[in-house]
């Protein structure tokens, strides 16, 4: 099949929503829009349709890897591969949320680190030549945001394996259940250990997709600044408007570019030395 595909986890609000948007209008193909629960995608298809797009929908939920098995099946024999894959889904806890730290770090890095790895795991083989993927890090995925210099290093060392970075994330889990990850190093935030994942993540994937016998695949990690979303409990002063614009442009690079790639994209297109 010809026709182009782009798909965006966690869609059918914020940013997601928001970046579905904006390649509805700005990317030659069929947009898929895709949801945990089928009520809110189908509402934000709605949505969408009202205002004369047409996303395709189908139902992902990046913490269940059967629905992952069953979206990249659906994608297989559909459509034949993916051209764009935006990793926006992701979840933070509240300031004031009253789960035992440990439970926080357990599942935030569930979502936002191991399962944006089964995502991959499972969508990367349907990636054709040329496709752009983005994922959605954050100002928190800095590497700077880790305090201890001896895991900056680990976490940047560029021969970083996935099997040493997801041993670096258990081990932060464990610390956070035991009450020892200050004195190991780590920050007092399980997000912002999920998104340093999630960005450590994307270096690895990048020199991956260098030595990758499909053409010019390219993957870059971006943050879409403070916006205003459910997530920051409206208190960003960005619109999606501009929260979506790192992702977009990731997400359309065009044919054979050779930058950004593997970079980290700050909101208003910059790259940012990770
Ligand atoms: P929202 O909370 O508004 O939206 C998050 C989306 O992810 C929702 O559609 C949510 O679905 C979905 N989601 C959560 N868990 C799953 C799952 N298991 N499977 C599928 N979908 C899931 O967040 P934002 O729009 O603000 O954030 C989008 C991305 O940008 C995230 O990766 C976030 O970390 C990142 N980011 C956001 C910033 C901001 O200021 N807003 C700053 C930096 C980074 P549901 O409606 O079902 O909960």
């Amino acid at each position: 099949m010809s026709s182009k595909v782009a798909v965006v986890t966690g869609s059918n609000k914020g940013i997601g929503l928001q970046t579905v948007r904006n390649l509805c209008t700005e990317f030659n193909g069929t947009v898929i829009l895709t949801a945990r629960d089928v009520e809110r995608g189908e509402n934000a298809v709605s949505q969408l349709k009202q205002e004369g797009l047409s996303p395709a929908f189908h139902q992902l939920d990046i913490d269940d890897i059967e629905s992952i098995k069953k979206f990249a099946s659906f994608i297989k024999t559909q459509y034949g591969g993916i051209d764009v894959l935006v990793n926006n889904a992701a979840i933070a806890f509240k300031h004031d949320a009253t789960e035992p730290f440990g439970v926080q770090a357990e599942q935030t890095l569930k979502t936002n680190y191991f399962s944006l790895k089964n995502v991959c795991d499972n969508l990367y083989p349907l990636l054709r030549p040329h496709a752009r993927v983005v994922t959605l890090s954050s100002w928190c995925g800095h590497l700077h945001q880790i305090p201890s210099l001896e895991l900056r290093k680990k976490l940047s060392d560029p021969n970083l394996t996935e099997e040493a970075l997801d041993a670096l994330m258990l081990e932060f889990i464990e610390s956070a259940k035991d009450g020892s990850y200050s004195e190991k190093g780590w920050p007092g935030s399980t997000y912002v250990v999920s998104k340093v994942g999630a960005s450590a993540l994307t270096r690895i994937h990048h020199q991956r997709f260098l030595k990758d016998p499909r053409e010019d695949i390219v993957i870059n990690h971006v943050h879409p600044g403070y916006v205003d979303t459910d997530m920051t409990s409206h208190k960003g002063p960005l619109t999606v408007v501009q929260g979506a614009v790192s992702s977009t442009y990731a997400a359309l690079l065009p044919e054979n570019c050779t930058s950004p790639k593997g970079d980290m994209i700050w909101h208003n297109k910059e790259i940012i030395d990770w």
